[in-house]
């Protein structure tokens, strides 16, 4: 079984990124990525907090503004201070997002910024803060993987994000058939070298908190798992994690191979790891290999078939 299902998954967004003219000045910020290629797996919620709270479009620029300890939501003139209507609304929307398996923000906004968004104070602005409904969202669903339109252009994170998005949906998608030990376990076992190639130490640290979890509460013991899978899996992985991922896998197809084989399959490793190639070719071959030699143990590895393979986000690692 793999992580990939054809279900289209529910995704939250800023709803300037699709196209929807909701910013203060009456545009959007629409993205290709989102539109063109995420939009054939997912689909959007769509949310403009600032237009849900009543803001007008065009409206004034809102902004952060340190005022002691508190930080504030107010127009750039001051003539409005929307922070406790933002909040209510930030609070009673984002406790409802259980069904959502990821969240794209709009970077920069006092509302939506997910970081770095400007925080101005008399002395003027330091790129410090987070927007007050991205804040909101990120405490109340603490699993959730979340990510900004800008930092979806860098090949890594985009990666990273849309792996993060179908592993969490894939554990919504197994706690909806009801959690057991059992199935947790297993879960863990197919998620072994995907989560190797992100973070060695979070596959070992989970695997003995499994390993002492009999008399562990399931749901706190669920709670514990994903939240260290989540965390784990947030971690780049770098050229060094997926070659050393794929010598484990090299290492499976050691009596099947013949000499010839085995020597091609070791070249372009290494060619992956001197940074010549891309990871699709030696993951290329072993899925060829797989396929002429089958092992039940590594056709059920997420790593092979993290999300689909049309979005072509393995090429560009
Ligand atoms: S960044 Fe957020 S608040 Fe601003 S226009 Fe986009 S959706 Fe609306």
């Amino acid at each position: 079984m793999s992580a990939f299902h054809s279900d289209k998954i529910q995704v939250g967004i800023s709803a300037c990124l699709l196209g929807e003219k909701v910013r203060f000045d009456g545009g959007h910020k629409r993205s290709e990525f989102v539109e063109n290629d995420l939009r054939r797996y997912f689909t959007y919620l769509p949310v403009c907090p600032e237009v849900a709270i009543g803001l007008g479009v065009p409206r004034k620029a809102i902004r952060l503004v340190r005022r002691d300890d508190n930080i504030r939501v107010e127009a750039s003139d001051g003539s409005i201070d929307v922070t406790e209507k933002l909040t209510a609304f930030s609070k009673a929307k984002t406790a409802q997002f259980d069904f959502l398996s990821g969240y794209i923000f709009c970077a920069k906004s006092p509302s939506c910024g997910m970081e770095r968004v400007r925080v101005y104070t008399n002395e003027g602005a330091a790129k410090e803060g987070v927007g007050l409904y991205a804040r909101i969202l990120m405490e109340q669903n603490p699993l959730l993987p979340v990510e900004e339109d800008g930092r979806l252009c860098d090949p890594i994170l985009r990666e990273n994000f849309v792996t993060r998005v179908y592993a969490y949906h894939d554990w919504q998608q197994l706690q909806a058939t009801g959690l057991t030990r059992g199935k947790i376990i297993s879960f863990h076992s197919r998620y072994k070298y995907l989560l190797f190639a992100h973070h060695p130490s979070s596959y070992s640290l989970l695997g003995k908190l499994l390993g002492d979890s009999v008399s562990m509460p399931l749901d706190q013991l669920a709670e514990r798992y994903i939240s260290g899978l989540m965390q784990g899996l947030k971690n780049k992985a770098t050229r060094k994690g997926h070659t050393n991922v794929l010598q484990h896998l090299q290492g499976y197809f050691k009596k099947t191979l013949s000499l010839e084989q085995k020597a091609e399959l070791h070249h372009l490793i290494d060619k992956y790891r001197r940074g010549l190639v891309p990871l699709m070719s030696p993951m290329t071959l072993i899925q060829h290999y797989l396929r002429e030699y089958p092992n039940p143990y590594l056709s059920s590895q997420v790593y092979l078939n993290p999300h689909p393979e049309d979005l072509a986000l393995r090429y560009s690692l």
